[in-house]
């Protein structure tokens, strides 16, 4: 199948569950994440009307970006590290994948440096991974009290990616729980802070996560095939 073919299937997979629950489609935007792709993808993604792209890795972004033809929207959602964050300034319209103060501090202060704003996405591990990256949902509130006193930020919601289970089932319990915490924050009212995004969905998994309230699912394989090994 072609990348086109890839990509009309994905976004009738997400109409069909939008309807299954009574959702407005153009309430849940595709991000493609084309990580450890090449260029030449991403613009057959794009001829075939594709605009938010998702990666992961400063470096290989910046490089892709630079070379690729035609009007695209970035997203980073991958692990930042606070020396790269530089490289973004200017670059994308939101990073997914905050979860530390003083990963926020650098990003408040490189995209202060260009005199403009960034909207952000606090993540959570929701399955208290060791391994995997996000704040947890203890340390979650005052996370977010914290960053929404830094300037040039704007806090717009909450990213997760759960652990993986072979039945999409076993991991709709944590798209709830995302979303029980976006409602709790809600209710906190944290100047600044609004929680209309909740990212979540790959994948193996994005139409239960739209069932929960996803707005933005983050779709690699489905649409690129297969990723290599790194
Ligand atoms: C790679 C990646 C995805 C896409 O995963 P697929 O299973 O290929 O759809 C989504 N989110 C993040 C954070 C990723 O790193």
């Amino acid at each position: 199948m072609s990348i086109a073919e890839n990509l009309a299937w994905v976004r009738e997979r997400m109409e069909i569950a939008c309807r299954r629950c009574g959702r407005n489609p153009e309430e849940v935007r595709l991000v493609a994440v084309s990580k450890t792709k090449p260029v030449a993808a991403i613009e057959e993604a794009i001829v075939a009307g594709q605009k938010l792209f998702g990666e992961s890795y400063v470096q290989e972004f910046v490089d892709k970006k630079n070379a690729v033809a035609g009007a695209a929207e970035w997203h980073f959602v991958g692990a930042l590290q606070s020396n790269k964050v530089k490289y973004l300034a200017g670059q994308v319209t939101l990073i997914h994948s905050v979860d530390r103060l003083h990963l926020a501090e650098e990003i408040s202060r490189q995209w202060g440096r260009i005199g403009e704003s960034v909207e952000l996405l606090i993540e959570v591990n929701l399955g208290h991974e060791a391994t995997k990256s996000g704040t947890s949902e203890e340390e979650l509130a005052s996370l977010v009290r914290g960053i929404a006193l830094l300037p040039h930020l704007k806090i717009r919601g909450l990213m997760a990616l759960p652990p993986y289970c072979d039945d999409p089932e076993e991991i709709r319990p944590f798209f709830r729980e995302l979303r029980r915490l976006a409602g709790y924050l809600t209710t906190l009212a944290i100047p600044g802070v609004e929680m209309r995004e909740l990212s979540m969905g790959m994948t193996h998994d994005f139409e239960a996560a739209i069932e929960e309230g996803a707005t933005l699912v983050r779709v690699g394989t489905a649409i690129f095939g297969e990723r290599g090994k790194r």
